[in-house]
């Protein structure tokens, strides 16, 4: 089943202390749905300016996205943003975000991409997710958020919080979602806000599902060469909701638990180079291949030991 994306396509300007790289296609949709697009149909919907060329259409295209929903603003100029990581790519600060075009996009979702069944809602403005996910009829719907919007727009983000299934943010948002230092707690408390189930992205150490009652951890995947880890959030989205659309599934423990398997595959691939650049190299036997290493890496139940 197919996956609709509401969210960003941008130009970053990605710095870290070894390299930097200004221009770089970027965007929570753009990376969402490329690593999405290795499981099922996905389509966008966002906006760009004119500053997006025929040559960036071929990105997507090459994956087989659906840009229908993708307005193009003629005059206007495609959202950008700027970060630095520090030396060990666990920190990671924000120096400039321009929403230009995204600033009062409103999106319309066409008759078809209504009945869409798996809907993912994107790093943007909580009202935007809202408003997308109000027109949708999809099934199960999962959504991002970041710091710009949990400190800048608290009220509208607890709104949305209300109509979604699955929320996926990372460690320091949770704690600042939550107001509490303690993960744990403070996943509680989310899931006290309206999602059924929470994953807690923890960079290069894993990721967490939360649940009423159910919790399910996972290392991340020992990863020698990072060159950008930006993007590796929307990527593992794409991997989670790419595998849950791929093979029906809604929020059954065992199908999210691989999903996120999934997630962290995709994502060790994109922090490989800058921008989407390793993913649209990949290949459905590297994402296998991966997908069984972590399961050898991850199993211990009939390991002989001693003590
Ligand atoms: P992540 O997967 O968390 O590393 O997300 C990285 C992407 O999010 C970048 O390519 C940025 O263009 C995009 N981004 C950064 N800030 C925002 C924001 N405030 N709203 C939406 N997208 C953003």
């Amino acid at each position: 089943m197919s996956i609709l994306v509401v969210g960003t396509v941008a130009f970053d300007h990605v710095k870290t202390p070894f390299d930097e790289r200004a221009e770089v296609l970027a965007g929570a949709a753009t990376y969402f749905s490329i690593a999405a697009s290795f499981f099922t149909p996905v389509s966008i919907v966002g906006v760009v300016g004119d500053d997006f060329t025929a040559e960036h259409e071929r990105v997507f295209n090459a994956r087989g996205i659906d840009l229908s929903g993708l307005e193009r603003r003629a005059g206007g100029k495609t959202f950008r943003w700027t970060g630095e990581y520090g030396y060990d790519f666990n920190t990671r600060t924000t120096l400039d975000t321009q929403l230009n075009v995204f600033a009062d996009f409103q999106p319309r979702i066409s008759a078809a991409q209504q009945d869409i069944p798996y809907l993912f809602l994107g790093n943007a403005h909580p009202s935007l997710q809202r408003d997308v996910r109000r027109q949708s009829r999809a099934r199960l719907t999962a959504m991002d958020t970041m710091d710009f919007w949990i400190q800048g727009t608290p009220d509208e983000l607890r709104e949305t919080l209300q109509c979604v299934d699955v929320l996926i943010i990372n460690d320091e948002e949770a704690r600042q979602l939550a107001r509490d230092p303690n993960v744990i707690r403070a996943a509680k408390a989310i899931l006290a806000m309206g999602p059924k189930r929470l994953i807690v992205k923890r960079g290069e150490y894993g990721a967490t599902l939360f649940g009423a009652g159910s919790f399910f951890a996972i290392p991340g995947f020992p990863q020698e060469s990072v060159a950008d880890p930006t993007g590796a959030g929307d990527t593992f989205a794409g991997g989670v909701l790419g595998y849950l659309a791929a093979t029906g599934s809604g929020l059954d423990e065992e199908s999210l638990r691989k999903a996120m398997i999934y997630g962290s595959v995709m994502a060790s691939f994109t922090i490989e180079a800058f921008g989407t650049e390793r993913l649209l190299a990949l290949t459905r036997d590297e994402i296998n291949d991966r997908y069984r290493q972590f399961k050898s890496m991850t199993y211990f139940d009939s390991i002989e030991h001693s003590f």
